[in-house]
């Protein structure tokens, strides 16, 4: 479980990005952070793990308390959080698994991860997530061969391969057409159910939080001015999150009734009755 408590951000620019944040994340939750650009949603996500150190405020992963740790802590720490990025932050000469397995590097020494030495375990833990994330035998493609879409699987893959406690995705279908955006939502959805994790998706196409997310984290101006489920999330709402900024969509209106869509629908409805019987 995640537990941020008056989480505070001001930049040395004398910019507030987060105003005294309180949220708890946790079972099989999708949220989705929403806000206008500058409302501190990246500040937040960065804030987590501590790529952004927060001003005042606590942050809390299970019992560990992440804002107290010294640096070699730290980076234990941080192998529980899965970390999906917009630009998907892979080594583009590398293959598919390479790039899967280095999520394991915070688990095997330097000499065994110099020598690219994983244990079978590892290795196969790095298949069944290929075939999770619908790449079964493309293990051994380059990266730089890839499409947007196929590099964020990889993204994905490698952040859950870690076993984290928590997956955290920054904007991460911002560099997606929308229906590769809607694949890599179902994606995210179907890892919290599948993994027992829950995911923090930092998104600004509003249509996508909404269909995808089961709450909604409204931000605006470094505050946090919703906070509900997905369908509480009415155009009143929008209106204190947006305030006369017009909220993003993505590109091509959200249909409610393809394939695919159904296939969602499951998910959720699965998702929705585990939760009920926690
Ligand atoms: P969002 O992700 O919602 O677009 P950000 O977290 O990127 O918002 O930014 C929140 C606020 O913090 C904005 O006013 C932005 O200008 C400011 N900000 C973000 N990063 C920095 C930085 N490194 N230095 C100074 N100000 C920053």
């Amino acid at each position: 479980m995640l537990e941020t408590e008056n989480l505070r951000k001001t930049y040395p620019t004398g910019d507030e990005a987060l105003c005294d944040v309180s949220v708890t994340i946790g079972g099989r939750e999708v949220v989705a952070m929403i806000g206008p650009s500058g409302a501190g949603k990246s500040t937040f996500v960065r804030c987590i793990n501590r790529l952004v150190e927060p001003t005042t405020g606590h942050v809390f992963l299970d019992d560990c308390e992440l804002t107290g740790l010294g640096d070699d802590e730290l980076r234990d720490a941080r192998r529980d959080i899965g970390m999906v990025f917009q630009e998907y932050n892979l080594v583009e000469r590398l293959t598919v698994m390479e790039n899967v397995l280095s999520g394991r590097l915070g688990y095997v020494s330097n000499w065994a991860a110099l020598r690219r030495n994983f244990p079978p375990d590892d290795v196969e833990r790095a298949y069944e997530l290929l075939d999770l994330v619908g790449l079964d035998g493309m293990e051994d493609k380059r990266v730089d061969e890839l499409s947007g879409g196929q590099r964020q699987r990889v993204g994905i893959a490698r952040a859950v391969v870690q076993e984290p406690k928590i997956v955290l995705a920054d904007e991460p279908t911002s560099s997606l057409d929308p229906e590769t955006s809607r694949d890599v939502m179902k994606l995210l959805t179907n890892i919290a159910v599948d993994r027992d994790v829950p995911v923090l998706i930092n998104i600004h196409e509003v249509d996508l939080a909404e269909k995808y997310a089961d709450r909604i984290l409204g931000l605006h101006d470094g505050e946090l001015v919703f906070d509900g489920p997905a369908a509480d999330l009415t155009s009143e709402s929008k209106g204190i999150i947006y305030r006369g900024e017009e909220p993003s969509e993505s590109a091509t209106a959200v249909g409610t009734s393809d394939s695919t869509d159904t296939e969602t629908t499951g998910h959720r409805a699965k998702q929705q009755s585990l939760m009920a019987e926690d």
